[in-house]
């Protein structure tokens, strides 16, 4: 494709935006259990309104642009004040989950490199079940992750396995409220308490949890302390695009006062143009986002959060039961929020998936990792609460029709291949060689999903990580007549 020669017609191009959408998950229809935390019209529209009104102005300078301060200012002091947190607690608004997890990583690098010098090789010990974006924050500031396995059962981090992994390099403790595969929140007391015992930074990744917790615990639920609250957290991220239902692109993460903060920023001074101060990794950025998840915060506010909040809790405790009482599933841990996950010893999960996906439903596969099942995850959001009876009904058929199917010949011979390749020494020809015995041809995936998962399910995590790459960037080649996508 190349930019056309003559400036095409409105309806035209909106026409041909519509056609390129065709394919999308339908995020309104409630059916897909993640990605989307939609709170229905009005507060679309609301955040929609909000979010273009801000779209031009740039977050690169608040002394510009002071609205855009005004608004961070103001997210920062609700999310502090959700949290517990007193008048020094301080905070940045960031563009999500994982550029807060990432420049908690780099607040707690740069704090060591001022007040412990001597360490050259800093290292973060982590529960194995902390998200995916802790490790690429490690991959791209150098901070080793030290994963720590937790309990087979409750799937919680064990605190005394966290402080034998404590070293001298060690920087920064972390613990999940909740992690998102489980759903269950690590003992962030216990874990603070040895964070101060051993003069650590601890950061609780609430990023999915952060927002609706506390509603729950206004509920009657039993959420345990996770927040400022609690001694010995120094900081704490927490999306805004996830259960505060604001438009993707916030998240915030606070520090529990300024002399932490600092280290998060950066400033330049050693080049010839103007001089940057970025609080977040973004230099320009639009005040969109921020505006979209202010207008939310003050459409819904603490009324509107609790009556979704009690529709949640009910929706998931209700699938949560009427998981149980179907035979060949077990629930993973006790889920304490609106996230859970399911294996079984009876049926193979990876075709429970296709068979849901046949029947109009998205749910998430995790394959097993450190001594795991495979499982499926389910992320309860607002507009799903109304499928629970369908789900459950479509859930049982599923598996009933699952049990029927065999295994495909081809993962366990791939397996068998599979199992003689070292460590990451799989060579190009013959990824690409799997991948088409396996139906990926030009990153196009079959509908049936099965087989793929199994030998993703059985492959070391650095092959599996390779073939990922890989697949990516045989997807994202730009477009030209033959293929169109
Ligand atoms: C979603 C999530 C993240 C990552 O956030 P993104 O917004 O996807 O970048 C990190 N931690 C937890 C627990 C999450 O649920």
């Amino acid at each position: 494709m190349q930019i056309p020669d003559h400036g095409m017609d409105r309806t035209a191009l909106f026409a041909m935006l519509e056609e390129y959408r065709v394919n999308d998950a339908n995020w309104r229809s409630g059916k897909v259990w993640g990605y989307v935390y939609d709170a229905g019209e009005e507060v679309d529209n609301i955040c929609k309104q909000a979010y273009t009104m801000f779209l031009t102005e740039n977050g690169l300078d608040p002394t510009v642009y002071p609205s855009q301060l005004r608004l961070e200012n103001d997210i920062v002091a609700m999310a502090a004040s959700h949290l517990r947190g007193d008048k020094d607690v301080v905070g940045s608004f960031t563009s999500g989950g994982t550029e807060s997890l990432i420049l908690a990583v780099k607040t707690a690098r740069d704090y060591a490199r001022a007040m412990r010098p001597q360490i050259q090789n800093p290292e973060m010990v982590l529960p194995y079940t902390a998200h995916a974006s802790f490790h690429k924050a490690g991959q791209l500031l150098n901070v080793k992750p030290v994963l720590v396995p937790v309990d087979k059962t409750s799937f919680k981090v064990q605190v005394d396995e966290i402080e034998k992994a404590i070293t001298a390099d060690t920087i920064l403790l972390v613990g999940s409220a909740p992690s998102y595969a489980h759903g269950v929140i690590d003992p962030i007391e216990q874990l603070a308490a040895l964070a101060i015992k051993h003069k650590l930074l601890l950061h609780v990744d609430a990023c999915i949890g952060g927002f609706l917790l506390p509603y729950f615990r206004l509920l009657g639920e039993n959420v345990p302390d996770f927040d400022f609250q609690v001694p010995g957290v120094t900081s704490i991220s927490m999306d805004l695009h996830k259960y505060a239902y604001a438009a993707k692109g916030a998240s915030v993460l606070l520090h529990r006062n300024k002399n932490l903060r600092k280290y998060q920023y950066f400033s330049c001074a050693k080049w010839p143009g103007y001089s940057v101060i970025n609080s977040t990794l973004q230099s320009t950025k639009s005040v969109g986002p921020l505006a979209g998840a202010w207008a939310v915060l003050h459409f819904l506010g603490k009324d509107g959060y609790l009556q979704i909040a009690a529709d949640l809790l009910a929706a998931t405790r209700k699938i949560i039961a009427g998981i149980e009482q179907i035979a060949e599933l077990q629930i993973l841990g006790s889920p304490q929020m609106t996230l859970l996950a399911f294996s079984s010893d009876k049926v193979d999960v990876f075709h429970v998936a296709d068979e849901m996906k046949e029947r109009g439903w998205y749910v998430q596969v995790q394959l097993a990792f450190s001594g795991g099942k495979q499982n499926l995850h389910l992320s309860v959001g607002p507009s799903s609460t109304k499928w629970t009876d369908d789900l459950l009904a479509d859930l049982k058929e599923s598996v009933a029709k699952a049990k029927k199917l065999k295994p495909g010949g081809l993962a366990s011979k791939l397996k068998q291949t599979l199992a003689k390749i070292a460590s990451s020494t799989m060579s190009e020809e013959s990824m690409l060689q799997m991948m088409s015995m396996v139906g990926i041809t030009d990153g196009q995936l079959p509908e049936r999903m099965a087989e793929i998962n199994t030998i993703l399910n059985s492959m070391p995590p650095e092959i599996c990580e390779s073939v990922l790459i890989q697949f990516f960037n045989d997807l994202y080649v730009p477009t030209n007549k033959i293929n169109r996508r």
